[in-house]
């Protein structure tokens, strides 16, 4: 349930109405906007006549949230959420860029990638350290001197580094190091590792799970974000279907529907969805079209001999013509890169 306020109701009578609320034993989401005071309702709210609210002057209406997420509902926070990210910012009126290879495999490889990607305009540096194969004998990434190497990198370039945890164990290193969390999405619905990111304040780039519904997806958010964290940047990177020429389908109805149902920023991942280089460029073209928030691209400056995912990666050339290029398509949803 959601309780809109009046504007220019003062905060006394809001904090007597939200103390009256938490005595039946539920929690209350408290959303400020500029020109808005809307009051998220979490618990079993089945014994509650939403009618008696209306009784108070300064409430403007009520409504029922009939979705089984709450607090990423964009009924709990009408305005899109921006997240910060080490300075750097992705929602609102942002284009981010997130790019680099798909797994950190030497020094000399991270730090000229991200110079280069950092030249062409990306704000982010993406780089697998921790790898989700799907055989055990490929290449399982270089682990903690993966993330030694993406702080040199960052080092050498500024760039905030996003990568993705698989454990729960690797938690306190990940916080200390890693400016934006990547969950994979194989591991969209590990609801334990949720939860303990959820207990951290770092951004989440959750990606969509392979199969996974538009709504396991924000619940999934919703794990993180009960916890207490509200940093979550959602990541469509394709699913599966009957289709088996791409490597996935990338979904950008999806894009549509997340930023409708939930405030959150969206970013579009083209490189895992199609899992062919020549389609990335077209498809990031296309998610940005329609109102993505981001894209987060595979770049490898060798990508015939890359360690993963070389057959999805561009060349740093390719992708410094692609950002000149979607500025002008940023510019139709008042984008800025
Ligand atoms: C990745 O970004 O390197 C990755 C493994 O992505 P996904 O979880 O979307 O497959
Ligand atoms: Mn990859």
């Amino acid at each position: 349930m959601v309780i809109v306020i009046n504007k220019n109701t003062p905060q006394e009578k809001i904090s007597i109405l939200v103390k009256q609320i938490e005595k039946r034993n539920i929690t209350v989401h408290v959303s400020n906007g500029v020109a808005y005071c809307v009051l998220g309702l979490i618990g079993n709210t089945s014994n509650i006549d939403s009618h008696s609210f209306e009784a108070y002057d300064f409430v403007e209406k009520v409504i029922s949230v009939k979705e089984p997420f709450k607090m990423v509902n964009r009924l709990f926070h009408p305005e899109d959420s921006i997240v910060n990210i080490d300075g750097k910012t992705i929602g609102g009126e942002k284009l981010a860029i997130i790019a680099g290879p798909c797994s950190v495999e030497n020094e000399e490889q991270i730090v000229s990638i991200a110079k280069s990607v950092k030249k062409s305009g990306a704000a982010f540096l993406r780089g697998g350290a921790f790898k989700p194969r799907t055989s055990p004998y490929s290449f399982q990434g270089l682990k903690q001197e993966g993330l030694d190497l993406l702080l040199k990198a960052k080092a050498a370039t500024g760039l905030p580094i996003v990568t993705e945890i698989m454990s729960i164990s690797m938690l306190d290193r990940f916080v200390q190091d890693v400016d934006m969390i990547q969950v994979g999405a194989r591991n969209m619905q590990n609801f334990e590792l949720l939860k303990e990111l959820g207990k951290t304040n770092k951004p989440i780039l959750l990606k969509r799970g392979l199969s996974a519904t538009i709504q396991e997806w924000l619940m999934s958010a919703e794990y993180i974000m009960s916890e207490g964290n509200e940093n979550i940047i959602l990541c469509e990177r394709g699913i599966r279907t009957f289709e088996t020429y791409t490597r996935n389908t990338l979904d950008l109805s999806a894009v549509l529907a997340a930023k409708k149902l939930s405030h959150l920023p969206v970013v579009v991942d083209p490189s895992h969805a199609a899992g062919m280089w020549w389609m990335v460029e077209a498809l990031s073209k296309a998610a940005v079209a329609v109102g993505a928030d981001g894209l987060i691209i595979e770049v490898h400056n060798d990508p015939e001999n890359a360690l993963s995912d070389g057959e999805q990666s561009i060349k740093p050339e390719r992708f410094d013509s692609l950002v000149k290029e979607l500025k002008s398509i940023a510019s139709i949803n008042s984008k800025a890169i």
